[in-house]
């Protein structure tokens, strides 16, 4: 279990003061100024070194990303765009940072845009995370008056600034090619790909999008080393992690944790446990809604980090592990999942917008006890039409849970089919 002292986020539940001089007690913006110094391309190579995973889903390499960034500031400006719209079901880590840590957000948005050559970075909230922004924009303020930011940032002679812009509700905008079209003032729709963004991102200029949580632990990673990071969790999936437990355990919480920690351990010595016990599990759905519920027999060992869970072919994810006993209808909970992504998919792409359609008619009837086996294998080709056959990952989170149910829950679905030939008879 992680060691108080190597947890980053040290007010995650709020018990300190989260303004300028709470979080520089807690060591924020302690000597910026001289990690700024280090240079450009060794910030790099340090978060390249400590093999910090992007901690919004993809678990893409933070400093490759950074790396792929041109050297051509002089040309066309370089942005860093900050991605905290957290719109995934069961994914409420960002909005704790934001709440409750917002300094060590703004320190790791100078840090980062530093090094990858940006003057200034948007943090770009969703629109429900009233609160959040104002305790962001609060401490944005605070370090502007500071002298932390803004010019001469921490006295480095590098100009930074660093705006907040809320978002309007929609989850594909949690999309880094639609996001950047929304703060653009445009409908919120990805982008064809390639260009990448690191190309061709905001207003046509070279730009990084991160998650909260990615940069937030830059500052750290700095101070303490990359070695440091990398001894902690497991090789290829190292650090520290925030987990969101929600839905059957008995104290639903946000926690930070090791990369690899077991999923039981994680569960009974944070979450006190599954209501009714481990032998009342049915389900988890280890990162948020996009990824395929485990099975009992799965949870019972996997880890919690990106290669472990992609081997028992589910994902980390975001990290939102979503917990379901057995007094749960999974049939009916994955039903739910696909109104969502029905009703959040952009229409842009058709595989996509008739797809998640298809995908929520068949499953609804499933619930209803309506469908035979031959319907649910339609079901499960239909997944397969959708997946890889569009614009953004959308379509493949719509597909993806469907089939790990199907896969890991045929008894469950072979229910309701048996419930429709009883009715029938
Ligand atoms: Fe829009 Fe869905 Fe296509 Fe993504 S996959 S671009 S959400 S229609």
């Amino acid at each position: 279990m992680l060691r108080d002292q190597d947890r980053i986020f040290t007010n995650l539940y709020g018990l300190h003061d989260w303004g300028l001089k709470g979080a520089q007690a807690r060591g924020d913006w302690d000597n910026t100024k001289a990690i700024l110094e280090r240079g450009r391309d060794a910030i790099i190579e340090e978060v390249k070194n400590s093999g910090l995973r992007g901690r919004g889903g993809a678990g893409f390499g933070t400093g490759m990303k950074w790396s792929f960034m041109p050297k051509t500031e002089g040309v066309r400006p370089h942005y860093l765009v900050i991605n905290a719209d957290e719109g995934e079901p069961g994914t409420c880590k960002d909005r704790e940072i934001m709440r409750f840590d917002p300094h060590k957000l703004v320190e790791g948005a100078l840090i980062a845009s530093f090094a990858i050559g940006a003057h200034a970075s948007y943090i770009y909230i969703r629109g429900e995370f009233v609160r959040e922004a104002e305790h962001l924009q609060a401490a944005i303020d605070q370090a502007y008056d500071a002298g932390l930011i803004g010019k001469n940032a921490c006295g480095s002679g590098w100009d930074f600034d660093l705006y907040v812009h809320r978002g309007a509700g929609a989850y594909v905008c949690g999309e880094e090619s639609a996001l950047i079209e929304s703060l653009e003032g445009k409908k919120g729709q990805p982008r064809l790909k390639p260009p990448f963004p690191a190309g061709v991102g905001l207003y046509g200029c070279p730009t990084t999008v991160n998650n909260v949580e990615s940069i937030a632990v830059v500052p750290t990673i700095m101070r303490r080393s990359a070695s440091w990071f990398t001894g902690l969790g497991r090789p290829k999936n190292s650090g520290t992690k925030l987990f969101c437990i929600s839905g059957h355990v008995n104290k639903p919480c946000n926690v930070e944790e090791e990369m690899g920690i077991p999923l039981k351990e994680l569960l009974e010595k944070h979450a006190g446990g599954v209501r009714g016990g481990w032998d009342n599990l049915l389900a988890v759905i280890p990162g948020g809604s996009s990824v395929p519920a485990l099975p009992k027999s799965i949870c019972d060992e996997v880890l919690m980090d990106f290669d472990s869970l992609r081997d028992v072919r589910s994902g980390l994810g975001t990290a939102a592990v979503i917990v379901m006993d057995k007094s749960t209808d999974i049939v009916r909970a994955i039903a739910r999942l696909s109104r969502f992504y029905k009703h959040e998919s952009c229409g842009q792409c058709t595989p996509c917008r008739e797809g998640t359609g298809w995908m929520w008619r068949l499953m609804e009837k499933l619930v209803r006890g309506e469908s035979s086996m031959e319907e649910v294998e339609l079901l499960e080709q239909v997944t397969r039409q959708v997946e890889g056959h569009t614009i953004c990952a959308l379509g493949d989170a719509a597909a993806w849970p469907i089939q790990g149910l199907i896969r890991n829950f045929r008894s469950e679905v072979e229910k309701k089919i048996a419930g429709r030939s009883q009715s029938a008879a």
